[in-house]
């Protein structure tokens, strides 16, 4: 489809942080809200029926998430993954794809999505811009998949969104398993022989101390290496160097000719060194670490008379005063921080 493209303000400016680190990447939630509990995300107990969610009034509108888009294209941005929350949760999300997509320089636009709504809404997605879809889903069991995620969904459902996506044009999916020990793990050598031969990526994902609700503990984390030695076992493995700078996860292909699997090793071997992303919670915070205490508040800069040149000028405070490194400085830590912000809350 030909698109009229929005020029953004001034010419291509990247960003470095304290650590030289460019800014390249925004990941935007765009709800707080979900239709699954994920025990490792949001467990029950905690975002129960008297869990308050952001009121309405507090989300950045659609205009407002593309004005923050198109100033920060113009500091180097050009990957953009919508998120929550569940971001299909949010209504007209394919108007916020379409002015996105018309942003001048953001050329990949990717959304992350646990499927449910997926079947439904992937062509309109498509038609209106949208680049890639990552689908996350922790097991092919129903009871498996219910344990984990609280809630009495159906595998198939989320199969079939996966399918729609990739009918609408949106294949490869990437298909995003959490694996938990004593949880889940088991689940592994069926889910990589469900998606071998099918085009569509599974990316094993080690299990992160993300947020202060889920009550991780090192124990359940099984290492990327663990992982890939047992899909290895019986399917042998070749690595494939990175798809594109700054690519989070470990990418193998099988040498039979199945196709790709992948691997990400937040834990096990952090990738602080080339991160360049940034995060756009629903109300207008930007987090410059996913395991941030604090985020910058752009709302009243964003709901004043300001221009877009004071707004550039905060991005460029926040991203320039950055220095983050948790999951590198981690293993030294002699005890964990006590506030982090949630997976929910800014999209993981
Ligand atoms: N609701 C959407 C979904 O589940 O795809 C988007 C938001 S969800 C927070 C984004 C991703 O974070 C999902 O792939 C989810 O599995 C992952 N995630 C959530 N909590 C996690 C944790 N503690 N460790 C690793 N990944 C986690
Ligand atoms: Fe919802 Fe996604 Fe978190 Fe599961 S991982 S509770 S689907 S936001
Ligand atoms: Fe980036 Fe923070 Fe994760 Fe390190 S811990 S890779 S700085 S988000």
């Amino acid at each position: 489809m030909r698109r009229v493209r929005i020029e953004h303000p001034g010419s291509r400016r990247p960003v470095r942080d304290l650590l030289n680190r460019p800014l390249r990447d925004l990941r935007v939630s765009v709800t707080d809200r979900c239709n699954l509990r994920c025990r490792y995300c949001m467990p029950r107990e905690i975002y129960g029926a008297a869990h308050e969610h952001l009121p309405r009034e507090e989300l950045l509108s659609f205009e407002e998430i593309a004005r923050v888009v198109r100033v920060l294209a113009a500091h180097g941005v050009s990957k953009v993954r919508l998120t929550g929350g569940e971001p299909l949760l949010r209504r007209d999300l394919p108007r916020l794809v379409e002015m996105l997509a018309a942003i001048e320089g953001i050329d990949d636009l990717a959304l992350t999505t646990n499927g449910l709504l997926l079947a439904r809404q992937a062509q309109r997605l498509r038609d209106a811009g949208l680049t890639r879809v990552t689908v996350s889903l922790d097991a092919l069991e129903d009871a498996d998949l219910r344990a984990i995620a609280d809630a009495p969904i159906s595998v198939e459902r989320v199969l079939a969104g996966i399918d729609a996506a990739a009918g609408a044009g949106l294949a490869p999916v990437k298909v995003n398993m959490v694996v938990r020990r004593g949880h889940n793990e088991h689940c592994v050598p069926a889910m990589a022989e469900h998606f071998r031969h099918t085009g569509h990526v599974l990316r094993l994902i080690e299990y992160m101390d993300v947020g202060t609700t889920n009550g991780w503990v090192l124990d359940e984390v099984v290492p990327a290496a663990e992982m890939l030695t047992a899909v290895a076992a019986r399917w042998p493995l070749a690595a494939l160097p990175p798809a594109r700078e700054g690519e989070v996860a470990e990418r193998h292909r099988y040498l039979d000719g199945a196709g790709e699997i992948g691997v990400i090793s937040s834990i096990s071997a952090p990738f602080c060194g080339s991160c360049t992303r940034a995060r756009l919670s629903a109300d207008g915070r930007v987090y410059t670490c996913l395991f941030a205490v604090q985020g910058h508040d752009l709302r009243p800069l964003l709901r004043s008379r300001s221009g877009d040149r004071a707004l550039a000028e905060q991005i460029e405070r926040i991203w320039g005063a950055r220095r983050d490194r948790y999951s590198a400085e981690r293993a030294r830590a002699s005890r964990p921080r006590a506030r982090k912000v949630e997976m929910s809350y800014i999209g993981g």
